[in-house]
């Protein structure tokens, strides 16, 4: 069984590792159009920052398995034929034209920064424009903000790159412009209420945010002299592109897989609509955890195991991904952001009766130093109490907080259940009666909903005997 994988990504890596540990019997060669190995993309940012000496500290070998696991760096697929089962790919150091033949093929080759269509955007890429989403790239970027001369610089999109290379070149001492078209930052994660407090931290840090406001133009002949946003010259001389990313789907379309807002439908065993081309990691819509509507995640966290779901159904087995809950942790500044399952203006636009409910608590006890507020919201289905998303923002624990969730949502667990939770309680670390556990009080009370009823009572039953 030869299997080929496009892409060594996260969702490609873990494929790869899943096939074979599946099935002994497969072949996996991975088609990389880098000249290097597997790097952490989630540590650019960090890099940047200076929080992580050398952008070479995020790059790791895979160790190759003669015969069984093949990589060929510098490899470009180009075309695939869907017919005789087989991918070509360019080796970028030679030119040589190579053919792959498959049983199974794995689409994992992720996605790009977009470039937005505004003047001067694309024509001052390397002179200026610059993008956060690999080692080549971010080199270039840092290096450019070093040798800045107007320390001054604009990023456009307030996702959660835009956000972290904002703070990062905050840090290298520049003075950063952010723009970002929807009101508030992160604004597919975060409620307004929460995105007001990230705002606020922005601030804080010396950034200039600007939202509701997109970019008109980059502006400059031979480099950037400046961008202009909603109207506004601004003077710089770095321009950051973290408007979002973007699939290539021209090799799924060769072969005429499904495609729909730009990425590779798949099902539930992350095949596409064609039999054996499967699709993982950022180039996949999968679907919702809570109800299956359609949704991506482009995350690592879906990426590795998406992939490893690819790798096993690609070497003969059948198993299935759980699909996405957009579990997300971002750091700004002093702050841990993060966030699982639908924001209260998603689940009312699928139409869910939904209300969300917040709340600020303390993490510890008041005699432990170094408390601080966690600010806490659950979206819930009204009449149920069921959850179904939450947004924490702390100095500490709110992904920990954000983590049990999501865990509560993927059991399609209540209010109820949150309350029942038996967590760990240590003063170092928490409350007694711990924040989840008094936002779920909270809620229940907002809602109206009344104390579990009891289903019938019973003592404790000593093992063996029938309760
Ligand atoms: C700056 C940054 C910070 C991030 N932080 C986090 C975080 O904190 N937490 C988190 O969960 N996620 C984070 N992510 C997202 C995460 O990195 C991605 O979701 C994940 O890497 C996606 O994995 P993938 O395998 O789908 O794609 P990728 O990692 O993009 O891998 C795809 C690979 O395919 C290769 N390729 C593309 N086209 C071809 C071709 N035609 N032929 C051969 N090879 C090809 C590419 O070179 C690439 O190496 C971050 C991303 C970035 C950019």
């Amino acid at each position: 069984m030869e299997i080929v994988i496009i892409g060594l990504g996260a969702s490609g890596l873990f494929a790869g590792k899943s096939a074979l540990s599946f099935n002994r019997n497969c072949k996996v060669t991975i088609l990389e159009k880098r000249d290097h190995d597997q790097f952490s993309p989630c540590g650019l940012p960090f890099a940047i920052a200076g929080e992580v000496e050398s952008f070479d500290e995020l790059k790791y070998a895979v160790p190759e398995i003669p015969g069984k696991l093949v990589k060929h760096l510098r490899h470009e697929a180009v075309a695939v034929d869907r017919e005789r089962k087989i991918v070509t790919a360019v080796d970028l150091a030679t030119g040589e034209r190579k053919e792959f033949p498959y049983d199974s093929l794995i689409l994992a080759h992720g996605t790009a920064p977009i470039v937005l269509p505004v003047p001067g955007a694309r024509e001052l890429i390397g002179k200026g424009v610059h993008f956060c989403s690999t080692i080549e790239n971010s080199e270039a970027l840092l290096a450019a903000a070093l040798a800045s001369t107007k320390r001054r610089a604009v990023v456009i999109g307030a996702g959660a790159i835009g956000l972290e290379v904002a703070v990062a070149l905050r840090e290298r001492g520049l003075d950063v412009t952010l723009a970002e078209i929807q009101q508030l930052p992160l604004p597919r994660t975060l409620d307004p209420e929460m995105g007001k407090i990230v705002a606020a931290e922005l601030e804080r840090l010396g950034v200039r945010a600007l939202f509701g406001k997109g970019i008109d133009s980059v502006n400059g002949t031979v480099r950037v002299e400046s961008a202009t946003i909603a109207g506004e010259v601004i003077d710089c001389d770095v321009v950051v592109m973290a408007a979002g990313m973007k699939a290539d789907t021209r090799l799924a379309a060769a072969l005429g897989a499904e495609i729909e807002s730009g990425l590779v439908v798949v099902d539930n065993r992350m095949e596409s609509s064609v039999p054996g081309v499967y699709a993982c990691g950022d180039l996949a819509r999968s679907y919702s955890r809570i109800d299956r509507a359609p949704m991506s995640m482009q995350l690592a966290t879906a990426a590795f195991r998406q992939g490893m779901t690819a790798g096993v159904n690609a070497a003969g087995g059948d198993t299935e991904y759980p699909g996405v809950l957009n579990t997300l942790l971002v750091g700004v500044g002093e702050l841990d952001v993060a966030a699982t399952g639908y924001t209260l203006e998603t689940a009312l636009r699928l139409g869910y009766n939904a209300k969300a409910i917040a709340t600020k608590r303390e993490t510890k006890p008041h005699y432990i130093p170094g408390a601080v507020e966690v600010s806490l919201r659950v979206v819930v289905e009204e009449e149920s109490g069921r959850i179904l998303g939450a947004q924490a923002i702390a100095e500490e624990g709110a992904g920990a907080r954000i983590n049990v969730i999501a865990l509560a949502i993927q059991a399609g667990m209540t209010l109820y259940d949150l309350l029942d939770a038996e967590l760990a309680y240590f003063p170092r670390v928490s409350q007694m009666y711990d924040p989840l556990t008094q936002l779920a009080e909270v809620a229940m009370k907002r809602l109206r909903l009344p104390p579990r009823p009891c289903a019938g009572a019973f003592a404790a039953v000593p093992r063996g005997r029938k309760a």
